[in-house]
């Protein structure tokens, strides 16, 4: 299997918001009958979405850099990030 990719530089983190997933199917992907996010796309809410096949394609001799796991987020300020991130925050303070 093939590593996640570095952190692209000046990339932020990926938060598990499933945004992107949302938007579009990766080219190992497909939408759900209502069009609405990948079916592979796994989890309920913002935070702790995930991709249910990751491990599947990145054993996949194709797989270079899309999906860029690893690689952060090029959607910073799409909304359920910054509700996400904003989540993450209130609960590292709660923990403090
Ligand atoms: S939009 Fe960004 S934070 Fe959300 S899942 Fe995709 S890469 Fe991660
Ligand atoms: S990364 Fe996984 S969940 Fe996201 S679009 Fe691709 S196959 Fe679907």
């Amino acid at each position: 299997m093939i590593d996640d990719l570095p952190l692209y530089p000046s990339a932020r983190p990926c938060v598990r918001s499933g945004f992107c997933c949302k938007q579009a199917p990766c080219g190992f992907g497909e939408w759900n009958a209502s069009e609405t996010a990948c079916v592979h796309l796994a989890g309920d809410r913002p935070g702790q979405y995930a991709c249910a096949i990751a491990d599947r394609i990145k054993l996949d001799p194709t797989w270079v850099v899309s999906p860029a796991f690893g690689a952060g987020c090029c959607s910073p300020r799409n909304l359920d990030r910054s509700r996400t991130d904003e989540r993450r925050s209130h609960s590292d303070s709660d923990s403090a």
